[in-house]
């Protein structure tokens, strides 16, 4: 083994990585690579629009956009006014939420861990609109918690989530 250097962390999260892991959808259209930095956590929300998109729970991971490299055919359906929601037109597989930006690119994808097998070991790091999820979803462990209402005061831009 090499001797490694120790650089210090300049990453604004508690957990990152750059190893570079690659996705794909169910039918194998659509390939996402990710070379670069990542969270390699998962975050759950139960919002309404999550639940009827995802038919129950949606899980994500941030990536920067820098990072992130797809391959195939997509398409996006704009969820809300500053949000994307992309996914396989040939299997219907969820890709990717982003934020839509005024400039063009956006700046990170919230990626789907499914589509990664190095994602299937990986962590809960936050579950939000908990006080919105279905009755059979129960997710254990001692991660972050936000309701609705708390999660809707730290983002005040949302225009709350539909009925
Ligand atoms: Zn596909
Ligand atoms: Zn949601």
């Amino acid at each position: 083994m090499q001797p490694t250097t120790l650089e210090p962390d300049r990453s604004p999260r508690a957990s990152s990585s750059s190893l570079a892991i690659t996705g794909h959808c169910l039918c194998g259209a659509v390939t996402i690579t990710v070379a670069g930095k990542h969270d390699p956590r998962v975050g759950a929300c139960h919002c309404r629009m999550c639940q009827r998109w995802s038919g129950g729970l949606f899980l994500c991971f941030t990536a920067d956009a820098s990072a992130v490299t797809i391959e195939g055919e997509t398409k996006r359906y704009r969820s809300s006014p500053f949000a994307e929601r992309a996914f396989c037109p040939r299997c219907g597989s969820h890709l990717w939420f982003n934020d839509v930006e005024e400039t063009g690119e956006p700046h990170s994808y919230e990626l789907m861990p499914g589509l990664f097998d190095a994602a299937r070991g990986w962590p809960l790091r936050s579950e939000i609109y908990v006080d919105r999820a279905m009755a059979c979803v129960q997710l254990r462990g001692d991660h972050r918690r936000k309701s609705r209402a708390e999660y809707e005061a730290e983002n005040p831009f949302l225009e709350g989530d539909i009925e």
